[in-house]
C-alpha cells in the first residue's frame, strides 16, 4: 500500500510504498477513505511531541472495514468506521467505568505509538474501531466524519464535564484553533451565550461565523478585563483553555464568576496561580479534560447524523499533498480542519 512515512523528527513526509498490514487474533484492518490533519499530529511531525520513527501519523480516520483476524466479534468486513485516539486496554478499572481516556494501561495513541491513517489501510485492535451510524453518509463526506471522533467529540465531551447549561456564559481561550472552533459551535448548540478569545482577526471572523457571540482580541489589552465587561462584571460561568498557557489560564480564573468553572486541554503542562479564596467564596472549579469515550464519539457521530452540527473541514487534500497541507498547519494558516482524502 502506499503511505506517507515519517522517517524522523521534522523530517518531510516521504510517499512509500510499504506492506498491507494484516489483521491477527483481535485486530482488524479497514481501507482508509480519508484522515484529518490536526495540530496534534503536526506536534508529532515536528518532533514537539516524541514518537517513535519511522511512523505514519493520522488518527482521525474514515474508513471500512476489510478484514477481520481471529476472535473479532461486532465488526464486520464491510462496515463503515471511525477509530478511537488512545490505544486503551478495555478491560482495567477506567475502561470499565467509562473513563477510558484514563487507562491504567495505555499503549499510547493511534498514529504516535503505532501506525495511523495516512496510508491506504490501517490496522488497530479490533475494539478501537467505531461502527459508523446508519445516516452519516461518509462515502460522500469521508472528510468531515473522520474528524468527528476528536475535534467534534472532544469539545462535546467538555460540554458534560463543565455542567454547561442553556444560558450560561461560556469563554473559550483558542477559540480559533482547530479544536477551539467546534467548541464554539458546541457550546452554541448547547444553546449557551459564547465569547470567544483568540489574537487574529481572520480567526475571530471564523468564530463569528461559527456561532461566537462576541469576540475578544487578547492581543489587545486585558482579556480578564474584557470578559468582565462582556459579563457586567459578574464574571463567566465556564471557560474552556485550548491554550492553557500560565497567561490564559490566570486570565480564565480571574474572569470566572459565581460557580464558575475553568476547564483545561491542550497546552504544554505549565502552572499557573489561583485565589484560594475565591474558589471557596464563590464555589469555583478547576477541570481538567482528557480527551473523550466511546460513548462520547458515538453520542457526537449521532448529533451529526441527525442534522444538529456539522464539522467545519475548509481545506481537503490528496495523500500527496500531505506535506503542503502540514506547512499550512504549522504557520496557524488552517481554519477550523484540514483533512487528507486517500482511498475510494
Ligand atoms: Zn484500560
Amino acid at each position: 500500500m502506499k503511505a506517507m512515512v515519517l522517517r524522523g523528527p521534522n523530517t518531510p513526509f516521504v510517499l512509500t510504498e510499504v506492506p498491507d498490514p494484516v489483521a491477527g487474533p483481535g485486530e482488524a484492518v479497514a481501507r482508509v477513505l480519508a484522515c484529518g490533519s490536526g495540530l496534534t499530529i503536526q506536534h508529532i511531525k515536528a518532533g514537539r511531541i516524541a514518537a517513535p520513527f519511522p511512523r505514519i501519523i493520522g488518527h482521525e480516520i474514515t474508513g471500512e472495514i476489510v478484514s477481520l483476524g481471529a476472535g473479532v466479534r461486532g465488526l464486520a468486513v464491510g462496515d463503515g468506521v471511525t477509530a478511537y485516539y488512545y490505544l486503551n486496554c478495555g478491560h482495567c478499572r477506567w475502561c470499565l467505568s467509562g473513563l477510558e481516556p484514563l487507562c491504567a494501561n495505555s499503549g499510547g495513541n493511534v498514529g504516535r505509538n503505532c501506525d495511523g491513517g495516512y496510508a491506504e489501510y490501517i490496522k488497530l485492535p479490533a475494539h478501537l474501531f467505531i461502527r459508523l451510524p446508519q445516516g452519516l453518509d461518509y462515502r460522500a463526506h469521508p472528510a468531515e466524519v473522520g474528524v468527528i471522533m476528536d475535534a467534534l467529540a472532544t469539545p462535546y465531551k467538555v460540554l458534560k464535564r463543565a455542567r454547561i447549561r442553556a444560558g450560561e456564559t461560556v469563554a473559550v481561550f483558542g477559540a480559533g484553533g482547530g479544536v477551539g472552533i467546534h467548541q464554539v459551535m458546541m457550546a452554541k448548540w448547547a444553546r449557551a451565550r459564547v465569547i470567544a478569545v483568540d489574537v487574529a482577526a481572520d480567526k475571530l471572523d471564523a468564530c463569528r461565523k461559527a456561532g461566537a457571540d462576541e469576540v475578544v482580541d487578547a492581543s489587545r489589552g486585558d482579556v480578564t478585563q474584557a470578559l468582565l465587561d462582556l459579563t457586567r462584571g459578574e464574571g463567566a460561568d465556564v471557560a474552556i483553555d485550548y491554550v492553557s498557557s500560565t497567561s490564559t489560564l490566570e486570565a480564565g480564573a480571574k474572569a470566572l464568576g459565581r460557580h464558575g468553572r475553568l476547564v483545561t486541554l491542550g497546552g504544554a503542562g505549565q502552572t499557573f496561580r489561583v485565589s484560594s479564596l475565591d474558589m471557596l467564596l464563590k464555589e469555583q472549579d478547576l477541570l481538567g479534560s482528557r480527551y473523550v469515550t466511546r460513548s462520547e464519539i458515538l453520542e457526537t457521530l449521532d448529533l451529526v447524523a441527525r442534522g444538529e452540527v456539522w464539522p467545519i473541514v475548509t481545506e481537503i487534500r490528496p495523500l500527496a499533498e500531505a506535506e503542503a497541507l502540514h506547512e499550512r498547519l504549522e504557520q496557524g494558516k488552517i481554519t477550523g480542519r484540514a483533512a487528507l482524502l486517500i482511498g475510494r
